[in-house]
């Protein structure tokens, strides 16, 4: 259902026929629209420590909650918003409504790390580093409230310019991921000398590795030679209990995926936090307590 969505989005928008070309426009006026109204929603996906069971961060993913077609995922409306030079607006309202609920979840007590999707065309914004640390300084959270997910398309579009704003964003104390890691180009050599802190292995890694040991041995000595450059490895597309448990079995640090939660609203995020069974090293302290 969801990729017939985005493929009806998608079409829209390359089609240049008179027909579509009036979509088009409509489409784009819609998108304005959506940028300055509230119809540009987050949900929120946790990321589970694999060592104790606890949740540290969760990933912002932006929803177009469209008045006349439902909520739309980004597969149908991203294209459209580099296309028409939007990109620098919706990281600025993504990021502010990330930070909002990372500064709500810091008052609740719950000091969830928040992580956005920055587009390699961000790369074009020369002042970035400094607006993100200030947006970040705005709520009073601490830098390490946040954490930036890059592609390595991003890193490799201008490798000089993509080592400089990493070094701003982590000097002021941001953390930084390389998303969809092991689909692009990038070498592990190379990402040594970044500064980044964690590695979000592909889901088209993780997804085949319970039936194929080849896609399994891949996976677990990615993960090693991460820890040997003092990388966290976050494992992307754990749908199922055999998946989580394999990882476990790697010393992969962090999952995200299907099996644990998919991404929802904060709210329903935080009757999730609520309502899971404690993690093993929570329960144990709790025993401890009451004999
Ligand atoms: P991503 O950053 O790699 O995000 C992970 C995607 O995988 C999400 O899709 C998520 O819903 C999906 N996913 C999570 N767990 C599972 C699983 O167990 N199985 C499967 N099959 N999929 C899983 P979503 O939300 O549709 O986002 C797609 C992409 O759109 C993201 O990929 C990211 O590149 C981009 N994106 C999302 N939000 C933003 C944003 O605010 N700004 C920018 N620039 N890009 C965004
Ligand atoms: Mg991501
Ligand atoms: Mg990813
Ligand atoms: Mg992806």
């Amino acid at each position: 259902y969801r990729a017939k969505d985005a493929r009806s989005g998608h079409h829209v928008y390359v089609s240049d026929d008179d027909t579509h070309g009036d979509d088009r426009l409509r489409t784009l006026e819609e998108l304005r629209t959506a940028l300055v109204s509230d119809e540009l929603i987050l949900h929120y996906q946790p990321k589970v420590d694999l060592a104790t069971g606890d949740v540290h961060g969760v990933e912002a993913l932006v929803r177009w909650n469209h008045p006349a077609r439902g909520l739309l995922y980004p597969d149908a409306f991203l294209g459209l918003v580099e296309e028409a030079g939007l990109m620098p607006e919706l990281t600025c309202l993504v990021l502010g409504q990330a930070l909002d609920q990372a500064a709500r979840w810091q008052e609740q007590g719950n000091p969830l790390t928040v992580s956005v999707n920055l587009s390699a065309s961000s790369l074009k914004n020369a002042d970035l580093p400094e607006r993100i640390i200030a947006m970040v300084e705005a709520r009073g959270l601490p830098p390490h409230a946040l954490m930036l997910e890059i592609t390595e398309e991003f890193l490799m579009a201008d490798r000089e310019k993509a080592r400089a704003i990493l070094g701003r964003l982590r000097g002021g104390g941001i953390r930084i991921a390389i998303d969809d890691f092991g689909t692009g180009y990038s070498s592990l050599a190379y990402l040594r000398d970044l500064p980044v802190d964690e590695l979000k292995l592909d889901r088209s890694f993780v997804m085949p590795m319970s039936d194929d040991t080849r896609a399994a041995a891949l996976v677990a000595s990615t993960i090693n030679l991460a820890h040997s450059l003092g990388l966290r490895m976050v494992a992307e597309g754990v749908e199922d209990a055999a998946a989580y448990d394999e990882l476990v079995g790697y010393g992969c640090d962090h999952a995200q995926g299907y099996h644990l939660s998919r991404p929802v609203p904060a709210a329903e995020l935080d009757l999730w936090l609520a309502e899971r069974p404690l993690p093993a090293a929570a329960a144990q302290g709790a025993q401890v307590y009451e004999h």
